[in-house]
């Protein structure tokens, strides 16, 4: 009996966790201000072969974008990581390890969410979780940390096979003033996927910036409630 009240006890925290956290974001940050002309290009899981790619795309069209690396793609790829902090982009992290929350022990969280790649740099830093996965655990520790969880409003679905001007469109309708915008710094479609995507906001005037120049404000009540529904399909 006792076993399986422990069970139900560990279940409903992962449910609580996966609807509180995840998909609603209470308190997180999210989206900017609706009422600005500026939207924010994220890119997660770098740096990678593919970032000299992305950051000629950005160069291309004046943008500088927010990069969450983790630690091991930092070790893969230093040069990488000079250039982005070299062309101005926002470095912010994605974690010691690229680990859903819940599969972390506390202490393992603890070190998660202590590791940042400009720890030095006068914050407030970011910490966006991978797979967007926390938990009131993992707030609390950023908290201790003087980190912000910042999670996004719109996905560039760059993980599907999809063609990248189908895309690219497919975000920029899903895409409105203040969006922040999750792309990945990795797959081999997302430097085409981002050409089609800024060129698109061009044409419908909204300026790309970083997550600090938007800036992004905490997700609440009611906009948890629209995650909410749209991330399971309401
Ligand atoms: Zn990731």
């Amino acid at each position: 009996m006792r076993v399986w009240l422990g069970v139900a006890a560990a279940l409903g925290a992962v449910a609580l966790a996966e609807v509180l956290g995840r998909a609603a974001g209470w308190g997180a940050l999210g989206a900017g201000d609706a009422s600005t002309n500026r939207v924010a290009v994220t890119f997660d899981d770098g740096p990678s072969d593919q970032t000299p790619a992305l950051m000629e795309v950005l160069s291309r069209h004046g943008v500088r974008a927010t990069f969450f690396v983790t630690a091991p793609a930092c070790l893969a790829h230093p040069e990488e990581l000079r250039s982005l902090t070299a062309a101005g982009h926002q470095i912010e992290a994605h974690g010691r390890w690229h680990t859903h929350a819940l599969l972390l022990s506390p202490w393992r969280e603890w070190e998660q969410l202590r590791w940042h790649p400009l720890a030095a740099r006068p914050g407030p830093h970011l910490y966006r979780p991978p797979y967007g996965g926390h938990s009131p655990l993992t707030r609390l520790l950023a908290h201790v940390h003087g980190r912000r969880v910042a999670l996004w409003d719109v996905e560039g679905r760059d993980w599907t096979a999809g063609d990248p001007a189908t895309l690219a469109r497919q975000t920029l309708e899903r895409t409105r003033p203040g969006s922040v915008i999750l792309l990945h710094d990795g797959p081999a479609v997302t430097p085409a996927l981002l050409d089609a995507l800024l060129a698109g906001l061009e044409t419908r005037g909204l300026a790309a910036v970083t997550l600090n120049e938007l800036p992004a404000r905490r997700i609440t009540l009611r906009a948890g409630l629209g995650r909410l529904a749209s991330s399971y399909g309401f």
